[in-house]
C-alpha cells in the first residue's frame, strides 16, 4: 500500500452527536474527527448509579431491523460499495452518543470505527471486528431475495446474516446495551467494521492497519469472525475459539512460447508448457505435518463425540499408512495437516486456431503455520522443473498465530462454563480472516463470535439461503455483554 493512498483517503465524518442520548457520566467531552475514536488517557470518574436492567425485547427487535437493513444495503465485493453501510452504523452509535467516525479508503469503500469508553481502569482496550462486505449471491438459486433482509419463520434471511454483518450487529447492540445500562466497564471497547474482506483487506483492514493504527494504539485484545458456538449431536455445546489461520500464497505461473497459427504448430507451446508445469504440481505432494492447535482440536473433537479414536491422538495414527490415506481422503481434514496447491484460473488464446505467446495460471496455496513461504516457493519450483516457467507470487503474508492463553481466553471460558456449561476449543481455521493483520501488530486476535450457528446454516456461509435464527442473535448479544463485563472487570 503505497502513500498515494493514504493521500486520497476521505475522513468522511467524525463530529459524535452526544446530544442525542442523556448525559451520562461515561460520555466524554464530544470531539471531532478521528480524535473521537482514538484513545484517551482521561480518566472517567466511577460514581454512577447502579446499571440498570436491559429490556432484551426491545433489543431483539432493534437488533433483527437492523441487521434486515443492513443486509439490504447491497455490499456485494467487488465493488463493494461499503460506505454506506460504514455510514449507517456509524449513526446507529452517535445516536446512542458512542463516538464514531467512518473513511473512504477509496471511492465508495468504508471503514467505522466506534469507541465506548470505559472507566480508564484498564489502559487496554479490545476491538470487536467485523466485515461489511460481501461475497455475491444468484436470487435465482435462492428461496428469498437474497438482500431482502427477510424475517420470516424466527430467521432473518440474507447475504451476509452470518458472515459478516449478523457477527457486527451483535458486537454493536452489544456495546449500546452497555451504554443505555450505565454498565461502566474497565477498559474501552473498540468497535471496527471493514470493507473488502471477501478480497483480501487491501481496502479494508489493512488500509486501517497501515493508516490509521493511532485509532487502536491501546488495543491488546481482538474478537473477530472465525469462530462460534456449535451444538454437538448429544445437545452439548463447544465454543470453538479460532487462534490461528492457514496463509495464503497465491502464485501465478506464466509460460512464454512462440505466437502463431494454429495449423503449423511448434513440438511446444505457451500451453503446453504450462499444462506440464501444472501436472508436475498436481504429482508434488506436500509433507504431512500436525500441528499443536490442529492436534489439540481432534482430541476435544475425538473426546467430545467418543470418536473415533484415532483423533485422541493423531499425530501417531497418521503414521499408519492405511488411516492415513483414509484421513486425507476428507478434504478438510487434508487441509488441517498440509499446505495445499489448488490451480484455480487458467488462460491463453481466446481463439481456437490462434497459438497464443503467453499462458499463465494462478494457483491457491494455502500455507500452515510454520510453513516457510520461501522454501515452499523453491520447492514449488523444484517440482515444476522447468526454469523457464515464470513463478510470481501474487499475495502472501507471514503465518501467525495468537496464544492459546490470555486473559481474553480465561474470560471466554468462564463465559462458556456460566452460561452454556460448554467446552472451549482453541483451533486453526483453514480459511483466512481480517484477523492476521492485527496478530502482526501483537494483538491477541481470536475468531469467536458467541452466536450459535448449526452446520446446516454454516452452509449458508458463501452459499445460499444463508440466514441465522432472531432467538439465536439475541443470545449472542446476551453472550457479548456476559463477555464484556467479565473481560472488562466488571
Ligand atoms: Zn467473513
Amino acid at each position: 500500500m503505497g502513500a498515494a493512498l493514504a493521500a486520497i483517503a476521505i475522513l468522511v465524518c467524525g463530529t459524535i452527536a452526544a446530544a442525542a442520548s442523556p448525559p451520562s457520566t461515561v460520555t466524554p467531552a464530544p470531539t471531532s474527527g478521528a480524535s473521537s475514536v482514538a484513545p484517551s488517557r482521561q480518566k472517567i470518574s466511577a460514581q454512577a448509579p447502579p446499571p440498570k436492567p436491559i429490556d432484551w425485547d426491545k433489543v431483539t427487535k432493534e437488533a433483527t431491523d437492523l441487521l434486515s437493513e443492513y443486509i439490504q444495503i447491497n455490499t456485494t465485493n467487488p465493488p463493494g460499495n461499503e460506505i454506506a453501510t460504514a455510514r449507517m452504523l456509524k449513526e446507529k452509535f452517535l445516536a446512542d452518543g458512542i463516538a464514531a467516525t467512518t473513511w473512504e479508503p477509496q471511492p465508495g469503500r468504508g471503514v467505522v470505527a466506534a469507541r465506548l469508553r470505559g472507566i480508564g481502569k484498564h489502559t487496554k482496550s479490545i476491538i470487536l471486528l467485523s466485515h461489511m462486505d460481501v461475497v455475491p449471491a444468484n436470487p435465482k438459486e435462492w428461496e428469498v431475495p437474497p438482500f431482502s433482509g427477510q424475517v420470516k419463520d424466527g430467521k432473518i434471511w440474507g447475504r451476509g446474516s452470518i458472515d459478516d454483518k449478523g457477527p457486527g450487529v451483535v458486537e454493536l447492540m452489544a456495546m449500546l446495551a452497555i451504554k443505555r445500562a450505565g454498565i461502566l466497564l474497565d477498559r474501552d471497547v473498540l468497535f471496527v467494521a471493514t470493507g473488502d474482506e471477501e478480497e483480501g483487506g487491501k481496502n479494508g483492514a489493512q488500509w486501517f492497519v497501515d493508516h490509521e493504527s493511532d485509532i487502536f494504539s491501546d488495543t491488546d485484545s481482538l474478537l473477530n469472525e472465525g469462530g462460534g458456538i456449535r451444538a454437538q449431536p448429544d445437545g452439548r455445546k463447544t465454543y470453538m475459539v479460532s487462534v490461528s489461520e492457514k496463509t495464503p500464497m497465491w502464485l501465478k505461473l506464466t509460460a512464454q512460447g512462440v505466437a502463431g497459427h494454429a495449423s503449423d504448430p511448434p513440438a511446444e507451446t505457451s500451453v503446453t508448457k504450462l499444462v506440464r508445469a501444472l501436472q508436475a504440481l498436481d504429482e508434488y505432494k506436500t509433507p504431512v505435518r500436525v500441528i499443536g492447535p490442529v492436534e489439540d482440536y481432534y482430541r476435544a473433537m475425538g473426546e467430545i463425540n467418543h470418536r473415533p479414536k484415532q483423533f485422541l491422538n493423531l499425530n501417531s495414527a497418521l503414521k499408519d499408512p492405511a488411516y492415513l490415506k483414509q484421513f486425507l481422503a476428507d478434504p478438510s481434514q487434508n487441509a488441517h495437516v498440509r499446505d495445499t496447491i489448488t490451480p484455480t484460473v487458467l488462460s491463453a488464446s481466446n481463439k481456437t486456431n490462434v497459438i497464443s505467446e503467453t499462458a499463465y495460471a494462478e494457483v491457491d496455496c494455502r500455507l500452515l503455520p510454520g510453513s516457510d513461504p520461501k522454501n515452499f516457493l523453491k520447492d514449488i519450483k523444484t517440482a515444476i522443473g522447468d526454469d523457464s516457467i515464470k513463478v510470481d507470487v501474487i499475495l502472501n503474508f507471514p503465518p501467525i498465530s495468537s496464544p492459546t492463553h490470555s486473559t481474553l481466553m480465561t474470560a471466554i471460558n468462564q463465559l462458556a462454563d456460566r452460561r452454556d456449561k460448554a467446552r472451549v476449543v482453541p483451533m486453526m481455521i483453514i480459511g483466512f480472516t481480517d484477523s492476521h493483520y492485527f496478530r502482526q501488530k501483537k494483538i491477541v486476535s481470536y475468531g469467536f463470535i458467541p452466536v450459535e450457528i448449526t452446520a446446516a446454516e454454516g452452509k449458508g456461509v458463501h452459499g445460499v439461503n444463508e440466514h441465522i435464527g432472531v432467538k439465536e442473535l439475541t443470545d449472542g448479544i446476551q453472550r457479548m455483554v456476559e463477555l464484556l463485563k467479565t473481560f472488562g472487570g466488571r
